[in-house]
């Protein structure tokens, strides 16, 4: 785990959030910076970079889909969009893969 992982330190408790969820493997907490009424980050409690690592872990992929499930549930979403940027270029700044689970008003396609 690299030392100055922010998501790490969230986990870890160092940095405070506001915490949604959270089960063995995953932690949901909302984002700082809300996009949408509703728009929490689901991560992995492990640090894993990215979806190429995550993908090469069949049980913590599943795991992060079950979080990204059980949060849309606990913030009372049944329409939304979960979205992993991947990349500085697509918006990636945080380099512990998380997905953003957003809902709560009418989501524009194609999001530009
Ligand atoms: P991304 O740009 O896809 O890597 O997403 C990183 C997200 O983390 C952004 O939407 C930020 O608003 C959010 N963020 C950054 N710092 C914090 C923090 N301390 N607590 C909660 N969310 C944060
Ligand atoms: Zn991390």
């Amino acid at each position: 785990m690299p030392d100055d992982c922010l998501f790490c330190k969230i986990v870890a408790g160092e940095i405070p959030a506001t915490k949604v969820r959270e089960d063995d493997d995953t932690l949901t907490f909302t984002d700082i910076n809300p996009q949408a009424p509703t728009h929490v980050l689901v991560v992995p409690k492990r640090h894993i970079a990215d979806i190429a690592e995550l993908s090469a872990d069949a049980d913590a992929g599943a795991a992060l889909l079950r979080g990204i499930r059980a949060s849309a549930e606990a913030t009372g979403l049944t329409e939304f969009r979960a979205v992993f940027n991947t990349g500085a270029q697509a918006g990636q700044t945080v380099f512990h893969v998380h997905a953003h689970v957003l809902g709560g008003r009418r989501m524009q396609w194609p999001p530009g």
